[in-house]
């Protein structure tokens, strides 16, 4: 008997702490509205140069941007490789900024320290910063100690700089082997749309290699080094808007569509 009231104690109180854990997930449910984002804002927004995990530096770059972002509508990831490049990555974020749009810069480290003021402009706007090697070696053409160095030292002077740890990284030349991905140890982003813009450095082309062919999910390749780029960009960002897309970073991108990136795995898209 005495057992009997023992284990109806135990099971009221089990109930009862269900209960309270139950309320109060509603309570903080409530208090994050859908708007502010899947994570809300965290202590990262005020702390952009912490280490932090992908999954996170993707909360947090939505938390610095405090952008509405609908996951049911589609979005593309717009992406510049080889800068920073001043004359052309300050007339990119110009346009984003005035939209309202985001993109990701792929720098080269070696790149970053004569261009810092941009690059810090960079990452207070929400930009995502993303690595590209240090000094653009094909890694397939380098030892796994290079290709570790590469690596390390972009991120330390994007660190140093901008303040904030990248998470994702692309290769020079999308060029790959076994060595090089079994040693870059971070995600590794590609596109499945590409632009030509270095071949080509042509507006026009560039226009029309992005209007009308992109779809939801996809990534873009384009490059931070072009006047040809900045005008098609300029072009190109207020059509999209129109089109109901929204530009987002290749982590904001990721991360709505439901995928964490892991280290060494190979993303083209997030369709
Ligand atoms: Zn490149």
């Amino acid at each position: 008997m005495k057992s009997k009231i023992r284990s109806i104690i135990v099971l009221t109180a089990v109930f009862v702490m269900l209960s309270a854990a139950a309320a109060y997930a509603m309570v903080d449910a409530k208090s994050h509205p859908s708007s502010d984002a899947p994570y809300g804002a965290g202590p990262f927004a005020e702390n952009p140069g912490e280490t932090v995990s992908a999954q996170v530096a993707a909360q947090a770059a939505t938390a610095v941007t405090g952008r509405n972002i609908d996951p049911s509508k589609p979005m593309i990831a717009l992406t510049y490789d080889d800068g920073p490049q001043t004359s052309v990555g300050n007339r990119i974020m110009d346009v984003m900024l005035k939209y309202d749009q985001r993109c990701t810069f792929f720098l080269v480290g070696d790149r970053i320290p004569s261009r810092a003021e941009e690059v810090k402009r960079m990452a207070d706007n929400g930009f995502e910063i993303a690595n590209h090697s240090y000094s653009h070696k094909y890694l397939n053409k380098c030892d796994a100690a290079t290709i570790r160095d590469e690596i390390a030292k972009c991120n330390e002077n994007i660190k140093k700089y901008a303040g904030v740890t990248p998470v994702l990284m692309r290769l020079p030349g999308g060029n790959k082997n076994d060595t090089v991905l079994a040693n870059v140890n971070m995600p590794i982003i590609l596109w499945n749309v590409d632009t030509l813009d270095w071949s080509t450095r042509n507006t026009q082309k560039t226009i029309d290699a992005v209007l009308g062919k992109v779809k939801d999910g996809d990534i873009v390749l384009m490059h931070e080094l072009y006047t040809s780029t900045a005008e098609a960009t300029e072009y190109i960002v207020p059509k999209l808007v129109e089109q109901g897309f929204q530009l987002v970073t290749v982590s904001e991108l990721a991360q709505y569509k439901g995928v964490v990136p892991q280290n060494n795995k190979i993303y083209y898209s997030f369709r």
